[in-house]
């Protein structure tokens, strides 16, 4: 299934062979490595962006997420440039990143202070240290088959198999990957989501010292498992039961599921919030916040030296709250909260992925698409999909050949990982929608009865 893809791609081929050299698998980061080779972009404008071969892509992968308002939208290109001129980074606080700040608490219902951090994965491990602090408590819990960021406290049960994890009803704790100390496994809980019964049992067991649950609200992080059967009401009432902070990792869902995140569309309100992409709308802008009493963590009591830093959560950074970056977030927020954006990306999430399963059921293979609103992702089996051991039932490889054949007809679903997820976004019209899923039903076509 690679052969057109290879055919429209020499530059990205040989350019590929120079990059393995330079850096490993010749990427910036591992997940944008796949086979044959990925291609190399050169230029991103709107809904498509544009390989090295000239190649056109109509985009739904959307960097992953932070492109909400469509590549280069004008008000973001003109903030940054304008920042830009005026403002690069000082180390000394600025205007424009407490303007963003004061915008993400404006429209974020559970926020009531905030920081700033570059990364979901610098906000999530900052927001952990900071519920540990707390609560006095050390361990922390997350959902097996969740990712929350690449530090060592997230990078673990992520991707696992079974016979690694174990019993679904009380999992067991795998690293992902080496160089990742044993005495930080034995801080992290893994839980099944959306097992209800499972999950109050080894909260219940762990309470003492439990710091933290750290969980999506929805689950975009191995593609899009829904909550359902009042999980997320169910783990609030019990968090808070327990004394343990509820941290609703929004990293994927923030500023993407509506103008109050997915705490607000599911009205459900966390102690403590982490967000990062659509945030910035193409920056990097992340950050985390919550009650003020949990934040108020970040602040030395003491009035002398060692005390000062000693009894409270460092959190720091020299990009905190770049003004380039934050004039690109406020930009973005701004567009998002002025109305109409959210409406036209979920009607057309609606069209896309109600549109795939049709094409899919059409051609007869067997496909579960799930999604909420803007952002969704197809899974090659006729399983249900609630869990994470449900998404054990797709079929990977046929996942990325069916990708790989949309690719070549100049479509990005997304990358070609099964676990992943992919969106639509502002500029995407109707049109685009509909051939996107013409594309779609050809590449099922082509990747059926394997
Ligand atoms: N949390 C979630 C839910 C994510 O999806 C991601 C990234 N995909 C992260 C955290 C980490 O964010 P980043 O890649 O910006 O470090």
């Amino acid at each position: 299934h690679a052969a057109r893809f290879r055919e429209q791609t020499p530059e990205s081929r040989s350019f590929h062979d120079y990059a393995a050299s330079v850096t490993p698998l010749g990427v910036e980061s591992n997940v944008r490595s796949f086979d044959p080779y990925p291609f190399y972009t050169e230029r991103a404008e709107g809904s498509y962006i544009y390989d090295v071969d000239g190649n056109e892509y109509l985009d739904f992968l959307l960097a992953l997420g932070p492109i909400i308002l469509g590549h280069n939208h004008p008000d973001v290109v003109e903030a940054v440039q304008e920042m830009a001129e005026t403002l690069d980074v000082t180390a000394t606080p600025s205007p424009i990143s407490i303007q963003f700040m004061e915008k993400v608490v404006e429209m974020t219902p559970s926020i009531e202070t905030v920081r700033m951090a570059n990364s979901g994965t610098e906000a999530t491990m900052h927001a952990l240290r900071v519920a540990r602090s707390y609560t006095g408590k050390e361990k922390i819990a997350k959902p097996e088959g969740g990712y929350a960021g690449a530090h060592d406290y997230a990078l673990q049960s992520v991707y696992a198999d079974e016979e690694a994890l174990g019993p679904a009803d009380e999992p067991n704790t795998v690293p992902y990957g080496t160089g990742i100390p044993e005495a930080v496994r034995d801080t992290v809980v893994p839980f099944p989501f959306n097992d209800k019964e499972a999950t109050e049992k080894i909260l219940r067991k762990h309470a003492d010292d439990m710091a933290a649950v750290i969980i999506e609200p929805v689950m975009f992080s191995c593609g899009c498992l829904k909550p359902r059967d009042g999980y997320h009401e169910f783990l609030r009432e019990l968090t808070e039961e327990l004394g343990i902070v509820l941290i609703w990792d929004e990293v994927m869902t923030g500023f993407r599921l509506g103008p109050q995140s997915a705490q607000g569309r599911l009205d459900i309100m966390p102690d403590m919030t982490t967000f990062a992409k659509a945030a910035g709308g193409g920056y990097q802008v992340a950050g985390f916040g919550g009650k003020e009493e949990i934040m108020a963590e970040i602040i030395p009591p003491g009035k002398n030296e060692g005390e000062k830093w000693n009894t409270s959560a460092f959190h720091g950074g020299t990009y905190n709250g770049h003004p380039i970056a934050a004039a690109a977030g406020l930009a973005t927020l701004e567009v998002l909260d002025s109305g109409g954006v959210y409406e036209h990306i979920d009607r057309l999430g609606d069209r896309l992925f109600t549109g795939l399963q049709e094409a899919a059921d059409d051609v007869g293979i067997p496909v579960n698409v799930q999604h909420i609103g803007s952002m969704g992702q197809v899974y090659m089996t006729d399983h249900d999909i609630h869990r994470y051991r449900d998404t054990w039932h797709a079929n990977e490889d046929q996942f990325a050949d069916w990708w790989l054949e949309a690719a070549a007809d100049g479509v990005l679903f997304g990358n070609p990982m099964q676990g992943e997820r992919f969106f639509t976004t502002l500029t995407h019209t109707e049109e685009e929608i509909d051939d996107a899923i013409e594309v779609a039903e050809d590449a099922f076509r082509a990747v059926n009865h394997e």
